[in-house]
Order: C-alpha cells, then sequence, then structure tokens
C-alpha cells in the first residue's frame, strides 16, 4: 500500500494506479510487462519522444560537471545557452530571459513582471484580464487568472479578482472583442493573459488567429501588456514553434515550458521585453524584480533544454509535427459517432457523449477502457484529444484510435 497522494487523482476511485518502469519514444513500458501507448505526451510536456538519447546525454553530462548553483548574481554556461538559443528563434523584441521551474510560475513570474512594470511607471493599473475557460496553472495567482469552477472552489476566497473575457468561439467573436475593449478603456487593466489558438485544460478549445491578433492589437491600443501563455501551445504542439506565429503576434511577455526540456525534466521561462525589464532596472535595491525559487535554473535542467534547442535547430522537427498533423487528419475523419472533430497541428480533439462537462461519467469509464487496452488517454470530461510525441510510430497512433473507437462502441 502506497502512501503516495497523487495529483488530480480521486484515490476513493482510481486504485489501484499502475506503475511505469520505462519509457522510449511514444511508449511506456509498465512494471508488470505492459507496452502502454503514451498518446497525451505526459501531460503536454514530451515532444521529441521519451528518453531522447541527445537530452538524456546532455542530463547525465551536465550532473557530473556542475548540479546547481545559486542563480541570484551567478550564472553558468547551460542557462547561457538556452537563454541565447531562445533569443535566436523567439521574437526579436522578447530581450530578456527570466527563469523558473514549472509553467505555474512561468506565469506567477508574468503577472510579477507585469504589476512592477505598472508600478514603476507610476500607474496604478492591477486588473489582470484573462479569457473564458482559460488554464494557466494550480497556484494561487495562476488559479486566480483561470477558469473559475470545481478545481479551485475550495480556494475562490484567496484568488483575486479578475476581469473575464468570453471566449471568442464561432459566432461570439465580435462580443470577446467589444468585452477586451471595454475592459481597456477603463484604464486599470495592467495585463491580459491568454492561451494563444487553442484552450488547453479547458476543453482544447480553439479560437482563429484573426480574433488572436484583434485581441493582441487592442490591448497595443490601450497599452495593456499581453502575456501569451505558450506552456502548452509552444514548442511545436499547433505546427509551428509557437502559435503566435500564426496570427502575426508578438507578446509583450512569454510563458515557456513543458516542451522546452522536450519534457525530460521541470524547466520554465518567462520572456520579457526590453521595456519590462528596463521598468526594473534601477541602482536602488528596493526595484529589483523580488522572485526567486531555490533551483532557479538549474544547469542539469538548462542543460536538457539546451540539448532540446539544439534538436530544433538541427533536426526536421517541423516534418515530424507536419506528419504527425497528417495522420491525426487521417484518423479523426475516420472516426464515426463524435461531434466538433478539430486538428491544429499535432493535436486532435472531439467531444464524445452527450455533454455534461468535465466530471462527465463517461470521462473514467473511457479512461478505464483505455488503460485496459494499454493506450493513455486521459478525457477532459466528455472532450477526448490525442495529442502524442511527435516520433509516434503511425502504427501506434492507429492503435489509439482503434482504442478509442472501441471505447465509444462499449459506451454507446
Ligand atoms: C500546463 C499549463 C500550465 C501549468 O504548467 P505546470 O508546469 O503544470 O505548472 C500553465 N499554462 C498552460 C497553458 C498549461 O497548459
Amino acid at each position: 500500500m502506497s502512501s503516495i497522494w497523487h495529483p488530480f487523482t480521486q484515490h476513493g476511485l482510481q486504485e489501484p494506479i499502475p506503475c511505469v518502469a520505462r519509457a522510449e519514444g511514444a511508449v511506456l513500458h509498465t512494471a508488470d510487462g505492459r507496452r502502454v501507448i503514451d498518446a497525451i505526451s505526459s501531460w503536454w510536456v514530451t515532444t521529441h519522444g521519451h528518453a531522447h538519447p541527445r537530452i538524456a546525454a546532455a542530463i547525465r553530462a551536465q550532473a557530473e560537471r556542475l548540479d546547481q548553483i545559486i542563480f541570484a548574481g551567478w550564472t553558468h554556461e547551460p542557462a547561457e545557452d538556452v537563454a541565447a538559443g531562445l533569443r535566436a528563434i523567439m521574437p526579436k523584441s522578447l530581450t530578456r530571459v527570466f527563469f523558473s521551474d514549472s509553467g505555474s510560475t512561468s506565469v506567477e513570474v508574468a503577472l510579477k513582471m507585469a504589476l512592477g512594470f505598472w508600478l514603476a511607471r507610476g500607474e496604478a493599473r492591477h486588473r489582470i484580464l484573462v479569457l473564458e475557460h482559460g488554464y494557466h496553472g494550480d497556484t494561487i495567482g495562476a488559479m486566480s487568472v483561470g477558469q473559475r469552477g470545481v478545481f479551485n472552489r475550495a480556494y475562490a476566497p484567496l484568488l483575486f479578482d479578475v476581469e473575464t473575457v468570453p471566449f471568442p468561439g464561432v459566432g461570439a467573436e465580435q462580443a470577446a472583442l467589444d468585452a477586451l475593449e471595454r475592459a481597456c478603456a477603463r484604464g486599470d487593466a495592467a495585463a491580459f493573459i491568454v492561451e494563444p489558438l487553442v484552450l488547453g485544460a479547458g476543453g482544447m478549445l480553439f479560437y482563429s488567429g484573426d480574433i488572436l491578433a484583434e485581441m493582441r492589437a487592442i490591448c497595443e491600443r490601450y497599452g495593456v501588456l499581453f502575456i501569451a501563455d505558450e506552456v502548452m501551445t509552444g514548442w511545436g504542439r499547433t505546427g509551428t514553434l509557437l502559435a503566435c506565429e500564426q496570427a502575426g503576434v508578438v507578446p509583450d511577455i512569454l510563458c515557456l515550458s513543458k516542451g522546452l526540456t522536450g519534457g525530460a525534466v521541470p524547466l520554465a521561462v518567462t520572456m520579457a521585453s526590453e521595456p519590462i525589464f528596463e521598468a526594473h532596472w534601477s541602482t536602488d535595491r528596493s526595484r529589483m524584480f523580488f522572485h526567486s525559487s531555490s533551483y532557479t535554473a538549474n544547469p542539469i535542467a538548462c542543460a536538457a533544454a539546451a540539448a532540446n534547442l539544439a534538436i530544433w535547430r538541427e533536426e526536421p522537427v517541423a516534418e515530424r509535427t507536419q506528419q504527425l498533423g497528417d495522420w491525426q487528419r487521417q484518423q479523426v475523419a475516420a472516426l464515426d459517432g463524435v461531434r466538433n472533430a478539430r486538428v491544429l497541428g499535432t493535436i486532435a480533439a472531439f467531444e464524445v457523449g452527450s455533454g455534461e462537462g468535465y466530471l462527465a461519467d463517461i470521462a473514467p469509464r473511457l479512461m478505464a477502457y483505455f488503460r485496459e487496452n494499454d493506450v493513455l488517454l486521459r478525457p477532459l470530461g466528455d472532450t477526448v484529444y490525442v495529442m502524442p510525441p511527435y516520433c509516434i510510430e503511425k502504427s501506434d497512433l492507429v492503435r489509439v484510435y482503434a482504442a478509442i473507437s472501441g471505447a465509444l462502441e462499449r459506451h454507446r
């Protein structure tokens, strides 16, 4: 009997918990000898595949050279490599790279940067604008800017007030833009935080690049900082390095994590434009950016990220994501009895059942069926999505969809 308390797991329902012994590519091997296909990239992090040889080698070499060093006032080569590598491929105006440890902390950092910017400007702007159905992590600040609901009801008294812009779904685009414009026009908005093109945890909801570009333009008009949370959408997930690229959008602040190390070890960055850095620059110590964690820019994690950047420079990653996208479209088109099937880049999603939301009864039943069939899928309520590592074999992807068809047949 294990004493581990698992995340987002109802221990009253979900035992026993499978134990994974090793993994390679898009395949997990359990301790009891099963071969399981990882169809959700181990919760959206694994991009090039598990135990990628280049990333694993970089981690080993770095662990033997320099494991950890305070990052306040000190630096090291892997962090410098990552910063330079990011500067070379991310939007030119994002000149500053701040390290942290997870997507949630990259968002906390982004929010703190935005508030620090306005404090330095001497303008009373504290309000954060958010998108309906958004998800930005599970720390208190990140929950505050995310969708309220069953996930955070217990903590609601601690969450700060935000202004929510309706989701710009088909037919609701103008209402969303108008609401954003009204919120910006009030003059107290510090920043608008969005997941570009795809709202992940909110149910793999897609919206158009044109709307993203228009939202960015509205923020610009009112001087509201634009924060792009590309923690999930970054690193090729939507078919381009960043989702923002597809809309020609450059944010003021960019959050990256998940695929930053190829999904091997935790690391995050918040990239900021020069004015945001300058607002904190001073010879006055009371104005520095007050944020750190013990493992900020851990050298081993940075070495993994540097290896990921080298893979992006030297290997045909874009061809792989394109190929996977093509296969996803073929597989989704052949599915029977699903609603609202959609594919963007490497992400495929669709609704099943009768539309009951996150706690829909169908989700645990589907999940159990997938587990029995050696496929790792984790529906978001009645939304099933397939988001595998880019290296998945076609035959394995076909097996994933066969399991989905089997589950739909069983639970129709
Ligand atoms: C996963 C996710 C986060 C949180 O990242 P963690 O590393 O789990 O803290 C934040 N934003 C988005 C868009 C995410 O998908």
